[in-house]
């Protein structure tokens, strides 16, 4: 999400009203009415159970009860345009994936730069450099979800997909070893969200696809559109830390974009039988398995 960008006609707040999940084994290749939630909540279970087996956890613990570490932790890179980004569309499941003992990354595209801040601070990688207003805030939303920001060196506004582009996100997205990447959904009013959603495409493909790819929703209808889920992720214990990282974004009118969020959230719940939810598609040619 950003403020700084705005379409001529800025679409008006509204909840969303997506097409009902289509998951039958992890395709899209047929409906499931949204009357149905209970085969989503065995898959939910079943997920837990895998990722639990995979990752070698000690001991199947509730959410919010405390994290069940694990003998061999995933890394998770939850890709991003702007600082706020992954914190909106993935919090909860960030905060899950951390309380299980699981490595996160932030990556954003850019760092949120004002244009007044010139060329120059948009190059920056290094975290700890430079003083802009949203890096401060994206390393305090870091820190309370448990994650490690990392910048890809873009310019907020301006994000360029061609081919050196494609090549140095590539490389840096192979050096963070990820499990799993979370990616925004394409079909997005932001040009930075569609960029930033190529550009990790491409480097998913160029790592063999190798990684489990999801893609997240964030600011229906300012931002993403169109997007039909296929898995949930339960954050109804985990929705006041992803309340508190998306409202260090202070900057960014948190009180108006997060009871966005909140609404796509309940809905989502909704949908899926949990008080709250996150949803996300999964990419057909991803292995399952691995949501926390
Ligand atoms: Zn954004």
């Amino acid at each position: 999400m950003s403020v700084r960008f705005r379409p001529p006609a800025p679409a008006a707040r509204r909840r969303s009203a997506q097409s009902p999940a289509t998951e039958v084994h992890g395709s899209w290749l047929a409906l499931r009415s949204s009357h149905q939630p209970t085969p989503l909540i065995r898959a939910a279970a079943s997920r837990r159970a895998l990722l639990t087996a995979t990752a070698g956890a000690v001991a199947a613990t509730a959410c919010g009860a405390g994290p069940a570490r694990s003998a061999t932790p995933l890394t998770i890179v939850v890709a991003g345009g702007h600082p706020g980004d992954p914190e909106y569309g993935c919090g909860g499941t960030v905060a899950r994936y951390t309380e299980q003992g699981h490595k996160v990354v932030l990556l954003y595209l850019n760092r949120g730069e004002a244009l007044s801040d010139g060329e120059a601070g948009c190059s920056e990688r290094d975290p700890q450099q430079g003083s802009a207003v949203r890096v401060r805030e994206a390393l305090a939303a870091c820190d309370i979800l448990g994650a490690t920001p990392v910048f890809a060196g873009q310019c907020n506004g301006h994000a360029v997909v061609d081919p050196p582009h494609y090549q140095a996100f590539a490389e840096l997205l192979r050096d963070l070893k990820p499990d799993v990447v979370f990616n925004q959904w394409p079909i997005d009013n932001h040009p930075d969200h569609r960029a930033l959603s190529n550009l990790t495409y491409e480097a998913w493909i160029r790592m063999g696809r190798t990684p489990a790819l999801y893609y997240y929703e964030v600011s229906n209808g300012e931002d993403t559109l169109m997007f039909p889920p296929s898995d949930y992720v339960d954050i109804s214990m985990t929705e006041p830390r992803k309340r508190q990282a998306c409202y260090a974004h202070a900057s960014q009118t948190p009180e108006r974009f997060y009871a966005l969020q909140s609404d796509v959230a309940r809905f989502r719940g909704i949908e899926a039988g949990f008080p709250q939810a996150e949803a996300f598609v999964r990419h057909v040619r991803s292995r399952p398995g691995l949501l926390p």
